[in-house]
């Protein structure tokens, strides 16, 4: 009989999602915390998510308008990571360790590299403005992640 591992728990799947900053994007964007689709500004059309030079976006994707106006947009627009240029895998990190009430952000800075300053800021955030977070991870149906409600209240 071939081995079968336990479920590994939360703390492996939260590792396995952030371990790349692609596996991040997907997920974020997969959960609606990064806009999984985006219209063109100037022309409506539906954009197209496309690579991009790190002089274009630190996130190696823009939203491309395929139609001749080729604006562009941010990945990040209309996100809570609009304006930040956290790693989307140091971002899933934070939120799993908020998750936990008992650490403190000098612990979660140590755990993540992020500077404690940083780590603040983004906890000071998360009380006020992850309602929608909230909303776009309570249908949650990858296993049994989920956003603690504390978090995102
Ligand atoms: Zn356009």
């Amino acid at each position: 009989m071939p081995f079968q591992p336990a479920r590994l728990g939360l703390h492996f799947e939260i590792m396995t999602l952030a371990a790349t900053e692609d596996s991040s994007r997907s997920f974020l964007m997969t959960k609606q915390i990064l806009k999984p689709t985006q219209n063109c500004d100037a022309c409506n059309s539906p954009m197209v998510l496309s690579p991009c030079a790190a002089s274009k976006s630190a996130d190696l994707y823009i939203w491309k308008c395929g139609r001749p106006c080729k604006k562009t947009k941010n990945i990040r627009s209309g996100s809570v990571l609009s304006g930040s240029n956290l790693p989307f895998q140091h971002f899933l990190l934070l939120i799993y360790y908020f998750s936990s009430k008992s650490l403190t952000n000098v612990e979660i800075s140590a755990y993540t590299g992020i500077t404690e300053k940083s780590v603040g800021v983004w906890r000071a955030t998360n009380k006020y403005q992850y309602s929608s977070l909230h909303s776009a991870t309570s249908a949650d149906t990858i296993s049994h992640l989920s956003f603690p409600p504390k978090l995102l209240s």
